[in-house]
């Protein structure tokens, strides 16, 4: 029971998100008709700037998009910053339903003195910097910290790994990837020869999965150190817990106590770096030098366990540590933020307040991906939220909740906005031309991709 007038649904964001609620929306209405707007001149948010360049694999769902976004019924307008450029009160005036997918582009703050120190950086921005975002440029070359022997990673996700990963590579492997030139370079140069991965609770709830887990435990040229005592009683918990995470425990434990055979043994002597998991620490402070400038060392306060298993709670016992490094990295965490006040926003939570996708108090208005659920999950969980939320906005089209009677201009009357704000928005076929100049410089240096780093250079290269 479809209304005459054809849909007009917008979508804010390309990541995962925004693609997968639009790919089901265009398979299970026949009349829809979707537009993204998406702040970058390039599609896919953390599939280009957050999956780790050594995860080719990852990225083939943007095989996927690709076909979506080609879709005769889809439109894709980059270089638009909604909440910005154009509002979302704008858009709904111009959409019969917005959703909204813009992610997580903020980070979790520590909050404990020295956090502002030279040395010290979010994940977000570190996996920003190598990955090739924008915003990320020039938190690196400005400040080349790879100069010491430790860095110490706080927070033991899946997030942590991938930096420890790419922290601690062989360059032989980088270099193949599509990981950015600048990076590359401060990697060569890296003196970094020991990566400490931090966690407030023990070995049985860390919060990586296994494949990370194996991915470090056989990354070559690097061993292992745990701290024996560490995993006290884990074998005897082992029997009472889930299946995966019995398995991840059980590697965890096999890396950290057994016995190396012959060939693990000699791997682990010709390996000139080492990384480990600490756990049962806390940051309390960023040690300084005596200028008071740069990163020489991190504070941990020692912590106990309360209850048991994934619901144990960490406690602080009073006691603390000092370890010495130069650079510490913070991945304890995305966040999303507010882009525009007339939209719900739990600041508590840092989510849009939804039931299964629909904005509550606010007909017309749906959100899907990390900015629904918070920023955990990965690209398959996104999906299938984002797939939840296009069934409700169907649903909502059938029923008639959502109102059909009235025909809206869409992108016609965004884009002449745009226009008089002197906003130029970037199609899908200019991105092919930005795709296809990255992947023929990237096949001058044995790389799949050699990203552009700049919002300028994007918008030069789609114009040509
Ligand atoms: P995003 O991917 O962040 O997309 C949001 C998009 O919105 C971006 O393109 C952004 O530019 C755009 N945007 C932001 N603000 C605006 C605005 N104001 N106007 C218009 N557009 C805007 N999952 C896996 O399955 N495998 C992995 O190996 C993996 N590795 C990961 C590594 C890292 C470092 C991170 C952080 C995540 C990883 N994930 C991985 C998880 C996966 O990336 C997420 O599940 C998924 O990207 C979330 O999708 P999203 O669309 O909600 O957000």
């Amino acid at each position: 029971r479809f209304s005459s007038c054809t849909p007009k649904v917008c979508i804010v964001g390309s990541g995962p998100a925004g693609f997968y609620t639009a790919q089901h929306l265009l398979k299970t209405h026949q009349n829809v008709h979707v537009d993204i707007y998406e702040r970058l001149p390039v599609p896919f948010g953390l599939v280009r700037f957050g999956v780790a360049p050594d995860h080719p694999e990852v990225k083939n769902v943007i095989n996927t998009f690709t076909q979506t976004a080609k879709h005769s019924r889809c439109r894709f307008y980059g270089n638009v910053n909604v909440g910005k450029d154009v509002s979302v009160g704008e858009l709904k005036q111009a959409y019969h339903a917005v959703v909204l997918s813009y992610g997580a582009e903020g980070n979790r703050s520590m909050g404990v003195p020295g956090e502002g120190l030279a040395g010290v950086y979010s994940a977000k921005d570190f996996v920003g910097w190598y990955n090739g975002h924008p915003s990320c440029r020039e938190v690196f070359t400005l400040n080349p910290d790879l100069n010491c022997e430790t860095a110490v990673i706080l927070g033991q996700g899946n997030v942590a790994l991938d930096v420890a990963r790419v922290l601690l590579s062989p360059i032989d492997i980088l270099k193949k990837t599509d990981i950015t030139q600048p990076a590359l370079e401060a990697l060569v140069r890296s003196q970094i020869r020991r990566v400490l991965i931090v966690g407030r609770r023990g070995p049985v709830q860390v919060a990586c999965t296994i494949k990370e887990l194996r991915e470090m435990v056989n990354l070559p040229g690097t061993k292992s150190e745990m701290v024996e005592a560490d995993f006290d009683g884990v074998t005897e918990a082992l029997k009472d817990l889930p299946r995966p995470r019995k398995r991840l425990t059980e590697l965890l434990l096999k890396t950290a106590l057994d016995t190396p055979g012959d060939k693990e043994q000699q791997r682990r002597h010709q390996a000139s770096r080492t990384w480990g998991f600490r756990f049962f620490r806390s940051p309390s402070e960023v040690l300084a030098d005596a200028d008071g400038n740069k990163t020489v060392g991190i504070r941990l306060a020692v912590t106990r366990l309360e209850g048991s298993g994934e619901g144990a709670r960490a406690v602080l016992t009073g006691e603390v540590e000092d370890v010495t490094c130069g650079l510490v990295i913070s991945s304890i965490g995305y966040k999303s933020h507010p882009i525009d006040p007339s939209v719900p926003f739990d600041t508590r939570r840092a989510v849009i307040p939804n039931t299964m996708g629909r904005v509550k108090q606010a007909t017309g208005l749906y959100c899907s991906g990390w900015l629904k659920t918070g920023p955990t999950g990965v690209i398959a969980t996104t999906m299938n939220n984002s797939f939840d939320t296009a069934r409700s906005l169907v649903e909502d089209m059938e029923s008639e909740a959502l109102d059909l009677s009235s025909v809206k201009t869409g992108s016609e009357v965004i884009s002449a906005l745009l226009e008089e704000r002197g906003v130029k928005s970037v199609s899908f076929s200019d991105w092919e031309k930005i795709d296809s100049v990255e992947m023929s410089r990237g096949e001058a240096s044995g790389k799949p991709r050699e990203k552009i780093l700049t919002v300028e250079e994007m918008i030069q290269v789609a114009r040509t």
